[in-house]
């Protein structure tokens, strides 16, 4: 990582200087939160800032802070351990096509650092520890070393000091800091001076013993940069006017270049676009504006005021469990307390950047305090209701809507499993494909607009891709009735519809499961029950086949095209929710016995394949062809209904057996032995008999191939 930044030809090494800063005004604020409960850790110095001081002479720019500094230990944890989580997925990121100023999001900004300099020397102070020296020259490693006088101030905080590229020392104009200041650190809550030069008009003939005191009061000042070093220019110029000459004098002083007014205190209508735009990217390191923002103030029995941001994408470790919490910076009466706050905002809004700021919490809370406290409560409720109205105005564009669904969608599915109070909202805000919704995503407020006539249920599969579900043999009935179903082929999908269950008065129906009941004009219905009374001993002869492997056999009326399928249990697992259980690695195994699907065996009493299984059986109802071809006809199902085989070995000889029938082969060898076994573990009727071998298929329809086919 350290030889792409110090050698990259990026083009925008500017974000250095923002980092730096944002990284001076972190430790500025927990410095400032320490001092809420012990003020004393400010008795050392009471200013907190941010200094820019460029040293044309050297080559240097030295970026100071008087915020909390660092033990040596800190030193070298924080900045000589490049091993850090944040530097893989960094380099992960980069490799994918992502931009290099994302630096700050992966936690490893400091080193953006080398993109301008070739020697970077940190001097820090923590109360707890003396001051120390960090050097490290491009790409070799660290040396660190007690800090002495010449090192200058030692106080607390830090300072770095750059030493820049030859190619890189744009970076000591005035112009080009104050341009990136107001650029990308605008709104950084402490003052950030820069040491500027000027040039000033000086009378000539100061006398003699007035240039001496001058002298020495600037240097009884010390070092303080912060005033003009010759305050008596003004003062002179009050003095009554004498014609006298006057010569150019170079001052050195400090010039404030931030507004510190907090954006969300100033009213939204006098708040310009790019101003929300430029807070946003300071308080995220985000190089994109976001995608949609909130700003708003509650008022009542309790009063706070807050910015909210939605992002263009979603971060690299958006469900990585051990990341912080959330990303809304809590303040109380303008004063930064913390950023991690637990209560702020549920869990599954994590992604929801911004800061909150209340009239109401006491400033000196404390950590353990605020998880129980009320006033957070409330901002907590109100928080999620600001960000699921600030999602719907971004339902309102659709192209917004793609991007913020394409990277949030999980985190609303979360939602609706976890927050009962908000899942009507949250549901609102879902879409999905369905058979008719082509390459759009469809809501549900969308598929209700456009049912049938007479349609009560929205029904909906699940599975593994579009791909998968599209051509289900689920849909077949629907499909022919033209009924739209939504495709739900998110892993998380299982788990929120169970949660749902139904949207606006209509019930969520599951195509795979039990329970599906269809639309039927009376002549269906009657046809329907002549069948019934007709495949009765054939269900009866499947059930007793299959044994415990099904719970029951029905005629279907879901299935079209195919002889069969598969369903289960309305409230039991979908194939595809144990296809889900059974690819979690750490999975408690007890669960699944109780959930795992109870299926029920669907026949199409109109496809040929069932009704010559029927014609067989009646034939002979011990004929052990039909044994074995139900045995087929399950296990096809369980593939085409998208179970996995227990056995894939078993299925595979049926159909090699098949296949040497399709060929003409007609062995009796070592085959059929290995097949008896095989039927003999799962219990199934010795599949069409070791010795009598093949069944005799080609029975009254031509050749055998056909029969194959
Ligand atoms: P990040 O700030 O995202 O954690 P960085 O690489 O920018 O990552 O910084 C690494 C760590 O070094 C910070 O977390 C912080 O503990 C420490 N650090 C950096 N700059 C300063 C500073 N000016 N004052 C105190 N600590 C700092």
């Amino acid at each position: 990582m350290m030889s792409l930044i110090i050698n990259t030809f990026y083009s925008n090494k500017e974000i250095f200087l923002r980092e730096l800063i944002s990284n001076a005004s972190d430790a500025l604020d927990k410095l400032r939160y320490m001092s809420l409960k012990d003020s004393s850790v400010l008795d050392t110095d009471k200013a907190l800032k941010i200094d820019i001081i460029p040293d044309a002479e050297n080559g240097t720019l030295t970026i100071r802070d008087t915020g909390i500094g660092m033990t040596k230990p800190d030193l070298i944890n924080n900045l000589g351990t490049i091993a850090k989580s944040g530097t893989k997925a960094f380099m992960e990121a980069i490799q994918a096509g992502a931009d290099l100023s994302m630096i700050g999001q992966f936690g490893v900004g400091f080193y953006s650092a080398y993109l301008v300099a070739d020697k970077v020397e940190v001097l820090s102070k923590n109360n707890d520890d003396g001051a120390h020296v960090w050097t490290s020259e491009a790409g070799s490693s660290f040396t660190i070393r007690d800090a002495t006088p010449e090192d200058g101030p030692i106080a607390r905080g830090t300072s770095i000091r750059l030493t820049l590229k030859k190619d890189q020392k744009e970076y000591l104009e005035t112009k080009r800091i104050k341009d990136l200041v107001k650029k990308h650190s605008e709104f950084i809550g402490y003052p950030i001076s820069l040491e500027v030069t000027k040039e000033k008009d000086v009378e000539e003939d100061v006398e003699e013993e007035d240039k001496e005191a001058e002298k020495e009061t600037n240097e009884a000042e010390g070092d303080d940069a912060d005033k003009p070093k010759i305050e008596e220019v003004e003062e002179e110029a009050d003095k009554p006017k004498k014609e006298k000459k006057t010569k150019k004098v170079t001052t050195k002083e400090m010039e404030v270049l931030n507004t510190q007014k907090p954006i969300w205190t100033r009213k939204p209508e006098d708040i310009k676009p790019e101003e929300y735009s430029a807070f946003y990217k300071a308080i995220t390191n985000d190089w994109e504006d976001s995608l949609a923002y909130k700003h708003f103030t509650v008022e009542g029995q309790l009063e706070f005021k807050a910015l909210l941001f939605v992002p263009k994408r979603a971060p690299f470790d958006l469900f990585e469990t051990k990341k912080k919490q959330n990303n809304i910076k809590l303040y109380v009466r303008r004063v930064f307390i913390m950023d991690d706050c637990k209560d702020i905002i549920p869990e599954y809004l994590s992604f929801v950047k911004g800061v909150v700021d209340s009239e109401d919490l006491p400033l000196n809370i404390s950590r353990e305090s605020l998880q129980q406290n009320k006033i957070l409560k409330v901002i907590k409720k109100n928080v999620t209701k600001k960000s699921l109205e600030m999602f719907s105005e971004i339902a309102e564009n659709k192209e917004d809507y793609k991007k913020f669904y394409e990277a949030f969608s999980k985190n609303l599915k979360l939602g609706i499993h976890e927050d009962t109070t908000n899942r009507k909202k949250l549901s609102e805000l879902l879409r999905f494909y369905s058979t008719k919704s082509g390459n759009d995503l469809i809501s549900f407020k969308d598929y209700i607009g456009r049912m049938k006539e007479g349609q009560k249920a929205i029904y909906y599969i699940t599975g593994e891709s579009k791909a998968a579900v599209e051509k289900s043999v689920f849909l077949e009935a629907l499909k022919k009735k033209g009924i739209e179903v939504m495709f739900m082929t998110d892993p998380i999908d299982e788990y929120a519809v169970q949660q749902l269950k139904d949207f606006e008065d209509h019930k969520l129906v599951c195509a795979t499961k039990e329970g599906l009941e269809l639309e039927e004009t009376e002549e269906e219905k009657a046809k329907k029950e002549e069948e019934k009374k007709a495949y009765e001993n054939l269900c009866k002869k499947v059930k007793e086949v299959l044994g415990d492997k099904i719970e029951k056999v029905v005629l279907s009326n879901r299935v079209v095209n195919s002889p069969c399928c598969l369903v289960t249990g309305e409230f039991g697992w979908s194939a595809n929710m144990e296809r889900i259980m059974k690819a979690q690695a750490l999975r408690d195994n007890s669960m699944s016995n109780y959930m795992v699907s109870k299926k029920t065996m669907e026949l199409n009493p109109s496809h040929p394949i069932v009704v010559e299984l029927k014609k067989k059986f009646e034939a002979d109802a011990n004929d052990k062809t039909v044994k074995d071809l139900v045995w087929l006809l399950f296990e096809t199902s369980l593939l085409t209904s998208g179970f996995s085989l227990d056995e894939p070995t078993l299925f595979a000889n049926r159909i090699h057996k098949l296949i040497k029938l399709g060929l003409s082969i007609y062995d009796d060898g070592a085959d059929a032995a290995q097949e008896e076994t095989a039927a003999g573990e799962t219990g199934a009727a010795a599949a069409a008999g070791g010795d009598d071998d093949l069944p005799p298929l080609e029975d009254d329809s031509g050749t055998v191939m056909e029969e194959v086919d």
